[in-house]
């Protein structure tokens, strides 16, 4: 069963690249009440170390924190805020929608992306997508004086807002931020489970700054060291009039054979297909050419790391609302535990 509540406050806590430590905090905080103790990397990366002392081979399991958002890049003379995207955004999703502007003390605003009324709109403008050039977000103030007196600075991060919800089939939810908050649950469910387990070396490292390009991988992989690691992100998923691909809602755990930066050892697939047959963990593939994972920074650390990317399909990924399948989540963490309880040093030498 999947925690919704604690999904809810995991998914809820602002946090775009660099600014991810409320999310930290509350990972740190979940960890320590499994008894495990975290630690950070140079650039943020919260690391969960679980029987570290043991044989075996090390594995990785990362899952990024940072959420897509905006930060602010100037405040007009009418209190109107220009925005520079962080992490890819489409214009077309972003008009009309709520967001939350967080201040360095914390405060925070709601305000509404603005957007031209279809009133009178000329065809050529009708039927174009607006540039992010044209975005502006309005906090419903009367100048800049009156925004300036709220906090709020440039440089300051603006999140989506969006509610938590639970679908009319109770299986889908929908909420911001589940690419890729979902994996850092997962890896907390995963350590949650495996509680009284002996183990591999277990590093769960929640990533810093995945979205502008990978780049709390690079360090997390280089604390952890592992000797095989997993990333845990979201997929595309194409079942909807919208989008059409062979991933779906509810079909279970994908295991990812390819993106544009990284590509599954063949050998690792077929494990990973065989853990999921022996223990009928519901399971379909990814085959893309776009999109990444913090798998595309892991695997060519070192003189390589054994690497692939388990992932959880969602709908209206980089959205305000986006939406997932708790089928999907509760085979990811079956999938986790019994790769975990099943690495040894044999296992790993028939991998390489
Ligand atoms: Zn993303």
């Amino acid at each position: 069963m999947v925690d919704l509540e604690k999904l809810e406050r995991i998914c809820g806590a602002p946090g775009i690249s660099s600014f991810e430590q409320e999310i930290g905090r509350i990972l740190e905080e979940e960890y320590r009440e499994l008894g495990l103790i975290c630690q950070k990397d140079g650039l943020g990366s919260v690391i969960a170390v679980k029987c570290g002392d043991r044989p075996g081979p090390k594995m990785m399991i990362a899952a990024h924190m940072d959420e897509v958002g905006f930060m602010v890049e100037a405040i007009d003379e009418n209190g109107f805020l220009k925005l520079r995207p962080v992490g890819s955004w489409w214009s077309h999703l972003v008009l009309g929608q709520w967001y939350t502007v967080v201040t360095r003390d914390n405060g925070r605003y709601p305000a509404l992306m603005g957007s031209m009324a279809t009133h009178g709109l000329p065809a050529e403008i009708r039927n174009k997508t607006v540039s992010m050039e044209d975005v502006y977000l309005d906090l419903g103030v009367e100048n800049r004086e009156e925004v300036l007196a709220l906090g709020i600075a440039v440089g300051d991060m603006v999140v989506p807002w969006t509610h938590f919800e639970v679908m009319q089939n109770r299986k889908y939810v929908s909420c911001k931020a589940f690419d890729d908050r979902i994996g850092n649950y997962i890896m907390l469910e995963a350590a949650k489970r495996l509680r009284d387990a002996a183990h591999t070396p277990l590093y769960l490292a929640n990533t810093v700054q995945e979205e502008p390009g990978l780049r709390g991988a690079r360090t997390a992989v280089e604390w952890s060291h592992p000797d095989i690691a997993f990333a845990i992100d979201t997929t595309l998923a194409g079942d909807t009039p919208a989008n059409q691909n062979i991933c779906s809602l509810g079909k279970g755990v994908v295991l990812s054979m390819i993106d544009s930066n990284s590509i599954a050892p063949r050998k690792l697939v077929r494990y990973v297909e065989g853990i999921c047959e022996k223990h009928q963990i519901a399971h379909q593939y990814a085959v893309f050419n776009k999109g990444g994972t913090d798998s595309g920074n892991i695997h060519k650390a070192f003189d390589g790391v054994l690497n692939m990317t388990l992932s959880i399909p969602i709908r209206y990924m980089h959205t305000n609302h986006s939406m997932i399948h708790t089928d999907d989540v509760e085979a990811c963490i079956r999938l986790v535990c019994e790769l975990v309880k099943d690495m040894s040093g044999e296992i790993f030498e028939r991998l390489l």
